[in-house]
């Protein structure tokens, strides 16, 4: 790509970077801990940012010190689900430029993916916020077949099913779990840290809100290390 070109196409997380939700998964997971008479690390749920849903139940049942076996995972999954479902429904906060960021993006004609390792029931409650049409493809954690963020099958999904390469994407990102995905999938990422911070890197640019992006330019961040 050349460096005044734009990007084939946007690949957006969700949770922490369009919808300020990571605060609502920790309240059902702190939830889950007190009904089971104990309390959550926060240096635990800082690593399960970005993650799926198994894996950060393994995480969760493990920092309980309860059995965190196949069924107990489900289980665990189920009753953090419900919570989640819950609070989702009381509405979600749009992050800071998000909303006029989508709107940039799809008004330059830019190809949009939603690429979140939340499970679509729970999406589909979030993209009653974010508009159901906003995106041209969604890719939830329970489409991709277990091989989830930080793999980078998430966003070589997002991007095939779009019919792009994916160096040719920017993706936006707020966890260390899911710009590591995405770097791995060889996008370029424009990392916002929203609950855990991030560290500068050779394929990311790092900013502190996406109010500080110029959505119309978007080709500065290729190649990214000019920006
Ligand atoms: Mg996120």
């Amino acid at each position: 790509m050349t460096p005044d070109a734009r990007p084939a196409a946007v690949l957006f997380d969700m949770d922490g970077t369009l919808v300020d939700s990571e605060k609502l998964w920790t309240i059902a997971m702190d939830d889950f801990a007190a009904a089971n008479g104990g309390a959550l690390a926060d240096a635990t749920r800082e690593r399960m940012v970005g993650s799926n849903m198994p894996r950060s139940m393994r995480m969760l049942l493990g920092d309980l010190g309860l059995p965190a076996e196949e069924t107990d995972v489900v289980v665990a999954g189920k009753w953090v689900a419900t919570r989640v479902t819950e609070l989702f429904g009381e509405g979600l906060e749009w992050r800071p430029g998000a909303r006029e960021a989508l709107r940039a993006v799809r008004a330059a004609g830019l190809p949009v993916a939603l690429v979140t390792s939340t499970i679509r029931s729970i999406t589909e409650l979030a993209l009653d916020t974010l508009g159901h049409d906003t995106f041209d493809v969604t890719v939830c954690g329970d489409e991709v077949a277990g091989r989830n963020k930080p793999l980078p099958d998430p966003y070589l999904k997002a991007a095939a099913l779009l019919g792009v390469a994916p160096a040719d994407c920017l993706a936006v990102e707020d966890s260390p779990t899911g710009v590591a995905a995405a770097e791995a999938a060889g996008c370029a990422v424009l990392a916002v840290p929203c609950e855990v911070p991030l560290e500068p890197g050779p394929h990311r640019a790092l900013r502190d809100s996406l109010t500080e992006v110029d959505f119309t330019d978007l080709g500065r961040f290729f190649p990214l290390e000019a920006v």
